[in-house]
């Protein structure tokens, strides 16, 4: 028996976060200059990187603990609206997870909606406002899918990949509706979200650190 997502893994995904957090951070300024303040990239380097200073001094966790300090640290370091929207997803991840060692694939999907239902929670969006709950949505419903339909773990995550992008995309022509895009109105329309566009990455971080764990 492999113990499935165990504190090693957790750990590996966020540090695979922090590196395409980093090499995306201009993109992901980018696009937050068409439709924010143009900080979404610094702000979630920032916050990664500090994330991965804190691992270091976290081995011999568990998976919940990992989430919980990963949570605690994004609050902490990132401003603006993804700070505590991300940290509200890792600290409810957190709970989900509980006190086990290691995550078989429907626990890691429980995981995985307990993270988007703590952003739905914290932020108040619902699909369609142009948010990264339009993508995390998606790549929690897909997991699910896959997983039920009996697929492997590592493909049910890259059906969750494939989810993410899909829902990413689908902002592209969205109206804003919540957060700072909301003020630009019909402007906002034809940008691609900066935080659907960050979570999409998170995801992507999860199919290459644990698809290979075949729990
Ligand atoms: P700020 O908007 O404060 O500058 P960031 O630029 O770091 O913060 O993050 C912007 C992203 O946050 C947006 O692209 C959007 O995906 C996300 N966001 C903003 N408000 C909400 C909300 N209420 N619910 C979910 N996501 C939100
Ligand atoms: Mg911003």
């Amino acid at each position: 028996m492999t113990p499935g997502v165990d504190a090693a893994a957790v750990t590996a995904w966020l540090r695979e976060f922090a590196r395409l957090v980093a090499e995306n951070k201009d993109l992901l300024t980018e696009l937050d200059s068409a439709i924010g303040d143009a900080d979404h990239g610094i702000n979630m380097d920032r916050g990664m990187t500090a994330v991965s200073a804190a691992l270091e001094n976290e081995s011999g966790k568990t998976p919940a603990a990992l989430l919980k300090r990963t949570g605690m640290t994004l609050v902490s370091t990132v401003g603006g609206a993804s700070g505590p929207l991300y940290g509200t997803a890792f600290l409810r991840m957190a709970t989900a997870a509980g006190d086990a060692e290691g995550l078989d694939g429907e626990s890691f999907a429980k995981v995985l909606r307990a993270g988007l239902d703590g952003v739905v929670a914290r932020g108040k969006a619902e699909l369609g406002d142009k948010t990264m709950v339009d993508a995390l949505t998606p790549a929690a419903d897909a997991l699910d899918a896959a997983l039920a339909a009996g697929k492997p773990f590592g493909e049910a995550l890259q059906a969750a990949v494939r989810g993410a992008e899909q829902g990413r995309e689908a902002t592209i022509p969205m109206i804003a509706r919540k957060g700072r895009a909301s003020y630009l109105g019909e402007r906002s329309a034809g940008h691609q979200d900066p935080g659907a566009t960050s979570v999409t990455l998170l995801v992507t971080a999860a199919a290459a650190a644990l698809g290979g764990g075949g729990a």
